[in-house]
């Protein structure tokens, strides 16, 4: 838990994060859950074209990391494709390009994946106060430590 190197770089979480096959009844349905981060894989390799090494970069990880992430990402989409199961895009171990914070007295400010990992914020930059909580997008698990999103049931 918290291990920040881990954390790969997202830019946007996919405006639709279930699929079901056509036809299938809910009870019979098999589910492949891939990861935010997968999905962002795919998403810079596969739709924007991007060669490896700069899929690398933008998710601030190695390239062989960035490789294994898009391996494993490619054959969850195939078996879902091919094997009628739903896909959910859940979790993972990521953060957003930029996170919005909070403080107490509703003072809001974002702040860059970069600092994030290199120095959470610890106090509101306008009133001081250490009681800040980060912001999440709509239905994206719950608050971890240093405002990593953490998947449910992971
Ligand atoms: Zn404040």
């Amino acid at each position: 838990m918290g291990r920040r190197q881990l954390w790969r770089k997202v830019s946007a979480i996919p405006p639709v994060t279930f699929f079901k096959p056509a036809g299938i009844r809910m009870a019979e349905l098999e589910e492949v859950r891939l990861l935010v981060e997968e999905a962002e894989a795919i998403r810079l390799k596969d739709l924007e074209g991007l060669e490896q090494e700069e899929c690398a970069q933008k998710m601030k990880i190695s390239r062989s990391t960035f490789s294994r992430i898009l391996d494993s990402a490619r054959q969850k989409v195939a078996d879902a494709l091919l094997n009628g199961k739903a896909i959910r895009i859940e979790g993972g171990n990521f953060e957003m390009a930029t996170r919005r914070f909070r403080c107490l007295e509703g003072h809001e400010w974002d702040v860059p994946f970069e600092t994030l990992i290199s120095a959470p914020p610890e106090f509101c930059p306008r009133c001081k106060t250490p009681s800040i909580m980060p912001l999440f997008p709509p239905g994206m698990g719950h608050r971890g430590r240093h405002g990593r999103i953490v998947g449910h049931g992971s």
